[in-house]
């Protein structure tokens, strides 16, 4: 049996063990929350609680995690045991490419501004844990730094080639897309993908917005769109691909329930759309996981959801 015939017969059977075997890219994950729980309890001793209840905004969920999660990452030894973690954890649910980065403010708090350095941590862990991983380097904004902050701080990365993509989160209504449109604008010329997260909290004429003035390739979440056929067909056309994390997008409250995840309405309308995790260490559900949910429920048939597979992995 090859890859996907595997990955249909495991979603039928409800084999996660089996489901776990199978290449898997997960292109939506924060390491500093994507660790493995019991990577980290062997570590620590630190025992990290399930959420059980939804969230109502990204002020609840960070209440969450400084309540359930506390200071265990603090420090640059805490940000390596994060790192360290979500590499466990991609090896656990067998990610076989992972796409994951740094802040950029995090250079100068972690790494005494020396991408080097930075570097030389991404690569000895990831040679370390999951050496077989193939790792996608990301660089990282915050859309609550200054854009003069930002300029700043990211220049030293100009000067390397080693990075795949650049992602942009935080409060989507920070500040508006358009003041990121120059540090967008060099990292195309750098020939790094381009994504921002968007239209998880907006709205769809803000994922149009987005794509357009920063020239996404990409976008993190980009679910309201499903909200305008004319955003949809626009992303259809412009072929951009959308990487979704369902169970993130119901534990905050941003969709009902997984059965009525908009996924399958962008899946329709011809976006093409991967299954990620987000922050595991929250939302507990790795991409595995989220490959059995969106089973059960029916919101794809499993050969669906073997196409979405290969998405993440091309
Ligand atoms: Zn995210």
């Amino acid at each position: 049996m090859n890859h996907s015939e595997k990955f249909i017969r495991s979603l039928k059977v409800n084999n996660i063990e089996a489901l776990r075997r199978i290449p898997k890219a997960d292109l939506h994950n924060h390491f500093y929350l994507g660790g493995n729980k019991e990577y980290i309890y062997k570590k620590t001793g630190k025992k990290i609680p399930s959420l059980n209840y939804k969230l109502n905004s990204m002020d609840e969920m960070h209440s969450w995690v400084n309540k359930n999660i506390g200071n265990v990452f603090e420090g640059k030894k805490g940000r390596i045991l994060a790192l360290e973690a979500s590499f466990a954890q991609a090896i656990h649910d067998g990610i076989t490419i992972l796409e994951i980065g740094e802040d950029i403010w995090a250079n100068g708090y972690f790494y005494d501004n020396n991408v080097e350095e930075l570097l030389n941590v991404f690569n000895s862990i990831h040679n370390m844990i999951a050496a077989n991983i193939d790792l996608r380097l990301q660089i990282g904004l915050s859309r609550h730094c200054k854009i003069k902050d930002l300029e700043e701080w990211i220049e030293p990365f100009w000067d390397y080639d080693c990075f795949y993509s650049i992602d942009l989160y935080g409060d989507e209504m920070a500040q508006p897309i358009e003041r990121f449109k120059g540090i967008y604008r060099k990292a195309k010329e750098k020939g790094l993908i381009l994504k921002a997260h968007v239209g998880e909290w907006g709205d769809a004429d803000s994922v149009k917005r987005a794509v357009s003035e920063l020239e996404l390739d990409e976008v993190q979440h980009g679910i309201s769109a499903s909200q305008s056929q004319q955003v949809m067909n626009w992303l259809s056309d412009h072929n951009i691909q959308l990487n979704v994390c369902p169970t993130s997008n119901v534990m905050l409250g941003r969709v009902e329930s997984i059965a009525k995840h908009p996924i399958r309405k962008l899946f329709d309308n011809g976006i093409k759309v991967t299954i990620n995790s987000d922050d595991v260490l929250i939302f507990n559900s790795p991409v595995s996981e989220e490959y059995i949910k969106l089973f059960q429920g029916g919101v794809f048939t499993a050969t669906e959801l073997d196409i979405i597979r290969l998405n993440g992995l091309n």
